[in-house]
């Protein structure tokens, strides 16, 4: 009897027919002798509902009461989930992020899970129950209720996983699968059947929001399976696993694009030491991710400019410290510029491969996109670009390196090192 934790995401427990069908689901598997921990997200669209409540009470909601409220969606979920199995008649037993010891930082909206005391989940599986877990919240030290951010269901359930030593972690969502890139934006995006850690952890930051960062953190560090697969059908899914010999060998694994950073350039800063100190030091006191950063000549000797990137939700408070630090060293002026997009390839292969910046450059060049900044990392190059061509990059790139074909009958790029 193997121990597995599953998790069903917003648009797999949207209604009361998809709740009974999953129900359905997770009371066979229990027949066939699995232990079951089931980790729930809300309804499709309830925590979008949530916060826009709380934002007509309050335009600026303080942090704990928002998150007590949005930690209600996920017990809507368990609660009728348990009823379900229940009318199914099997045992199930609901338990909130609280109830299931799920312990995290003070991080209100944005918590991480810094332990789980897993004896109270582990005495209802021992009573032989479905275990329904609410995603997405847990409590910190004082017992407040936090949240763990966007998605943060994913990281609930893998979480779980680790701490209870369970075979795999089952994650059930609206696609079969993680592909080449988002299905939902290119038809053509094909299946994976397997992708390491390193690459989805590198999908997951650069924007493809089928499995939350965090959860893909935890499943490398506690090595803890992942497979991927979709609540509607029977095909299988993707596995997340360790890496082996067979995936260093596909170049270009996936793309990815995000659409919430904002672009900022100063310009004019005195090009001397200590300036980029002065200007990102103060962003990372207020916890404000920079990302993409390039420095370039100014319009005089003796001047940078500096342009960055950071999440649109950081955007007017990172607009208060430029403009700030801006004056305080005497900088030029601010540009800003929000309707960006930022296109990622990644791929194992690249370590070992070259070619895939230059293909990748050639290519939007010949579709007239013009590349705003570029970063890259062993296994990634990004660009930045104007965000009306976000789905226009993501085809003629995905066309370019063949991904809507098997790896093994794609066009070799370039020679290996
Ligand atoms: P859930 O509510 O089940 O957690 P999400 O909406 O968070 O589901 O994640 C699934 C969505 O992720 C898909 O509907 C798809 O549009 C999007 N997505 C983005 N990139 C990818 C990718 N590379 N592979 C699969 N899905 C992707
Ligand atoms: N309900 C939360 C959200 O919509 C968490 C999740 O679905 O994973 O972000
Ligand atoms: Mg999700």
């Amino acid at each position: 009897m193997a121990l597995i934790v599953q998790k069903y995401g917003g648009t797999s427990v949207a209604n009361i027919e998809r709740i009974q069908s999953v129900a359905r689901r997770v009371v066979e598997r229990r027949k066939a002798g699995d232990s079951l921990v089931v980790v729930l997200s809300a309804r499709a669209g309830e925590t979008d509902r949530l916060l826009a409540l709380a934002r007509e009470m309050s335009p600026d909601p303080d942090p704990r009461e928002l998150d007590v409220l949005l930690a209600t969606g996920e017990q809507i979920t368990i609660a009728l989930f348990s009823m379900a199995v229940k009318e199914l008649g099997a045992e199930a037993v609901s338990m909130t992020g609280y109830q299931a010891g799920i312990i995290t930082d003070h991080h209100h909206g944005e918590a991480r899970i810094s332990w789980i005391e897993t004896i109270p989940v582990m005495e209802r599986l021992n009573e032989g129950k479905i275990v329904v877990v609410a995603g997405f919240q847990g409590y910190d030290d004082e017992g407040n209720i936090t949240t763990l951010g966007r998605g943060g269901s994913d990281t609930s359930a893998v979480a779980l996983a680790a701490a209870l030593g369970a075979e795999v972690c089952e994650i059930y969502t609206d696609v079969e699968g993680v592909f080449t890139t988002d299905p939902n934006l290119y038809s053509k995006a094909r299946k994976l059947e397997r992708i390491s850690f390193e690459e989805m952890l590198e999908m997951a930051s650069m924007g493809a929001k089928v499995l939350h960062l965090r959860s893909v953190e935890f499943g490398m560090k506690y090595n803890v399976p992942i497979m991927v697969l979709s609540s509607f059908t029977d095909a299988p899914g993707t596995l997340v696993t360790k890496e082996d010999e067979e995936m260093e060998k596909v170049v270009v694994s996936g793309i990815t694009y995000n659409r919430n950073e904002a672009r900022i350039t100063l310009t004019d800063v005195p090009d001397m030491p200590g300036m980029a100190a002065r200007l990102f030091q103060p962003l990372s006191d207020e916890d404000v991710n920079v990302d993409l950063i390039v420095q370039g000549r100014g319009s005089v000797p003796g001047k940078a400019n500096i342009s960055f990137t950071v999440p649109q939700k950081d955007y007017d408070k990172t607009m208060r410290v430029a403009e700030r630090v801006g004056r305080e060293i005497g900088a030029g002026r601010i540009h800003s510029n929000p309707n960006i997009s930022k296109i990622s390839l990644i791929g194992l292969g690249m370590r070992s491969h070259s070619g895939v910046a230059s293909k990748m450059f050639t290519t939007l060049a010949n579709e007239n996109i013009n590349i705003k900044m570029i970063s890259t990392s062993e296994i990634k190059i990004s660009v930045i670009v104007d965000e009306k061509y976000t789905e226009l990059a993501v085809r003629v790139l995905h066309d370019a390196f063949q991904l809507d074909k098997p790896p093994n009958e794609r066009i070799r790029i370039q020679e290996e090192f």
